[in-house]
């Protein structure tokens, strides 16, 4: 039992409603204390659950987990409650930043003027704020000549792709170029968000506008600072929103936007209202409060203007979204045979041949690539009929094939425009990616999602962790290494070859007599005695990963045709003749990718590829976390629930990184560095010819009465709040 808890002692105890609770005990019995809460409840607790209550916390709370007296659950959970309420939404835990999305527009917080303040400052100066972290990040860079990213994790509609625009604006505006040149670099850099947020973003649940793929922007920087260059990588779109929304969600923003352009332009596509769109009209929402889809076409198009996008590919583009919305209006009935299919009506055939024209293909070729499949057997090419179910099957597919090509083309074309700068030494980069989920049903998209984020958490763990125990061990201190919990058996469940659920999972997408209860069974089978894997009760292919974070059961139905990444061969002959050489360069042929695409490919294991990239890419840069937080589902201001910011802070791995900090020694600083700080308090450490640096940091800390601190090889060690301790002896003296 903590020493402080005894009659009169201020605690926290647990609450169903709040989670966790102030009061003061009143009475206690055994092991049994009676509180009296801050809500007017009595209620009894077990003295081994209660925590002791910071009673020195400044009204305002503080700008650093680190300072608290008392550092757990509920203090933390207090301490950002208490800034929140004041609309200081940023606190650090050592060099993490917590962001807590405001709902609210705070403009005074990222005003030029802000920009200035920040603009370096020492760390930890000012209040917390994504600008001082975007300003270490630079000056490390410039100073030690060494790339840094910066993590932005966190859940949907938390904050992050507002924030990594904000550390973009801010980074532009380090690295800017003074000259008003039009398109610089850092414009068009600024200007692909709004492109990509056009086409990869769109209202969800969570989020009016939500991002459905994953980003790495890399900013890359010349010998004087300035922004040189820029790549953008993009992970894992969404494709089957395209196709398919549930009420009340929307489909890629894109689609409204072109609805709603100019009379003259929309005329051109002969698309009617939204509400007659299949892809559209599966859920009643349409438009955005606050948001106007018209104004929203022109920036969009304003935004493609500066990252380099020509008038013509403009119009290539929206025709090409404009076919998409046409297409999902072919519908099918049966035909004379059985099991085959034709146009269903005059609607089908008008969306059909519209198709046709936008995407420049033969209205028949296209109706038979829809309706039919060409099977190759060792003795001959048949043409099977498709019922009229397995038609729109491979209508949607089409779409969806079509948007994703689109997407990237985007993509690429931003890269090659804003120009790589080969000569650069040191880059930003800023991973603006899905966190942590687990819903109710939990598909391949989730496990992709959750595989990331064990990724990212070994990534921060490693780095907090290791870090700080590489440098106890270099320093020769001792120190008794607190354990944490490593991850790496759950991503060896995953990733591993042979034999993880991702190399499985290829297999069964390779044999053609597979399905997802065989598959499940073989994971049952292989995972019998992990102990991160559990078979559910009462089923036959679901299965459960027991992740840092939780456990998170999937549901493997669809596991194998959202692993399989081919396109249909007949889709691809189709538009790659395409007389549009913008549609046809979304799809080269086959031929000019030579014999890879003999080989099997599977989104998983790709994905997986370009995970151990990304990675790669981080490891050898300085990382810097931030961690926005969601403080409540209703997407308002001012409401902040208790539940919810504790679940997004320990899977943001938050706590974990407090608990590993707080256990040894937070604060290291030189020799050299803590004599010019800290001299000043004893000068006479310094008198006589040669004094030993260990020797007067030692005097210092002693004479200052401080006894639990460590000095190592080349630098001091002291314990969370030491240093604070030393800055008001030094103030009080000055
Ligand atoms: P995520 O990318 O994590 O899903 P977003 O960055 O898109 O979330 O944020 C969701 C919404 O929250 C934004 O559209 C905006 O309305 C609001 N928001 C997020 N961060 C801020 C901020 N710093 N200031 C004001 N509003 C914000
Ligand atoms: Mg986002």
């Amino acid at each position: 039992m903590p020493k402080n808890i005894v009659i009169g002692s201020h605690v926290w105890v647990g609450d169903p409603e709040l989670v966790w609770i102030d009061g003061q005990i009143i009475n206690v019995n055994g092991e049994e204390a009676e509180i009296q809460t801050s809500n007017g409840k009595t209620v009894v607790a077990n003295l081994s659950k209660l925590h002791p209550k910071d009673m020195e916390i400044p009204e305002g709370g503080v700008d650093d987990m680190i300072k608290l007296e008392n550092l757990h659950e509920p203090g933390v959970l207090h301490n950002l409650a208490t800034r929140f309420k004041i609309n200081e939404i940023y606190t650090y835990t050592g060099n993490i930043l917590i962001a807590i999305n405001p709902f609210q527009r705070l403009s005074h917080l990222y005003d030029a003027s802000m920009m200035k303040r920040y603009k370096g400052a020492a760390f930890g100066e000012l209040s917390p704020h994504v600008f001082a972290i975007a300003d270490v990040a630079y000056r490390e860079m410039i100073n030690e000549g060494k790339s840094n990213s910066i993590l932005v994790s966190g859940e949907s509609g938390a904050g992050k792709t507002e924030t990594t625009k904000l550390l973009m604006r801010y980074l532009a505006y380090l690295g800017g170029h003074t000259a008003a040149e039009g398109r610089t670099v850092e414009r068009q850099v600024l200007e692909s968000n709004p492109v990509l947020e056009a086409f990869g973003n769109a209202k969800t649940v969570k989020n009016n506008n939500s991002s459905r793929f994953g980003k790495f922007v890399e900013i890359q920087f010349d010998k004087k600072g300035r922004i040189s260059g820029a790549a953008i990588r993009t992970y894992l779109l969404e494709r089957s929103r395209v196709c398919q929304i549930s009420d009340p969600e929307r489909n890629y923003h894109c689609f409204y936007l072109l609805c709603a352009a100019p009379p003259e332009e929309k005329e051109r596509y002969k698309l009617g209202n939204p509400k007659s769109l299949h892809y559209l009209n599966q859920s009643n929402c349409y438009e955005l409060v606050g948001v106007s889809d018209a104004h929203d076409y022109l920036t969009t198009k304003r935004a493609m203007d500066i990252v380099g996008i020509s008038q013509k590919e403009q119009d290539a583009i929206f025709r090409v979204v404009a076919a998409i919305l046409h297409l999902g209006n072919v519908d099918f009935a049966k035909g004379e045979e059985s099991d085959s299919s034709i146009l269903k009506d005059e609607e089908s055939k008008f969306r059909l041949q519209m198709t046709a024209d936008l995407l420049m293909c033969d209205p028949h070729a296209l109706e038979d690539t829809l309706c039919k499949r060409v099977m190759i057997t060792p003795e001959e090419i048949i043409k099977r009929s498709l019922d009229p179910n397995g038609a729109a099957v491979s209508r949607d597919g089409l779409a969806k094939t079509i948007y994703s090509r689109l997407f990237d083309w985007l993509v690429e074309k931003i890269n090659l425009s804003i120009g790589q700068d080969p000569s650069s030494k040191c880059l930003i980069g800023i991973l603006d990616i899905y966190g942590f989920e687990s819903f109710k049903t939990n598909s391949f998209e989730q496990f992709c999602i959750n595989f990331t984020n064990e990724k990212l958490q070994q990534h921060s763990n490693q780095h907090v962790f290791k870090m700080e125990q590489e440098e106890y061990t270099k320093e020769e201190i001792d120190w008794s290494y607190i354990e944490f919990v490593d991850n790496q058996d759950i991503l060896d469940l995953i990733e591993k070859k042979p034999g993880g659920i991702i190399a499985l999972l290829d297999e069964a997408c390779m044999f053609p007599k597979s399905n997802h209860e065989t598959f499940s069974q073989k994971l049952y089978q292989t995972f019998k005695d992990h102990r991160r894997f559990i078979k559910p009760k009462l089923t036959r292919s679901d299965f459960t990963i027991v992740h840092y974070a939780g456990e998170v059961r999937y549901q493997s139905d669809q596991f194998l045709d959202k692993n399989k990444d081919y396109v249909v061969a007949e889709h691809q002959n189709l538009l790659s003749s395409s007389s549009c050489p913008f549609v046809a360069g979304l799809f080269p042929s086959l031929s000019d990718e030579g014999a890879k695409s003999s080989k099997f490919s599977s989104i998983g294991s790709r994905f997986k590829l370009q995970l151990q990239q990304l990675m790669d890419t981080l490891n050898s840069t300085e990382p810097h976390y931030i961690r926005c937080v969601k403080p409540n589902n209703f997407l308002k201001p001012a409401i902040f629930e208790n539940i919810n910011v504790l679940q997004q802070l320990r899977s943001g791995g938050v706590l974990e990184a407090v608990r590993i900090k707080c256990a040894g020694y937070p604060i290291h600083r030189t020799f050299d560095d803590f004599l010019n700080r800290f001299g000043s308090l004893a000068p006479e450490v310094f008198e006589g010819n040669s004094y030993e640096e260990e020797v007067a940091c030692k005097k210092i800390l002693e004479k200052m009465g401080l006894t639990d601190y460590q000095i190592g090889k080349t630098k001091v060690f002291l314990r969370a709040g030491q240093m604070a301790e030393l800055d008001a002896q030094r103030a009080s003296i000055l």
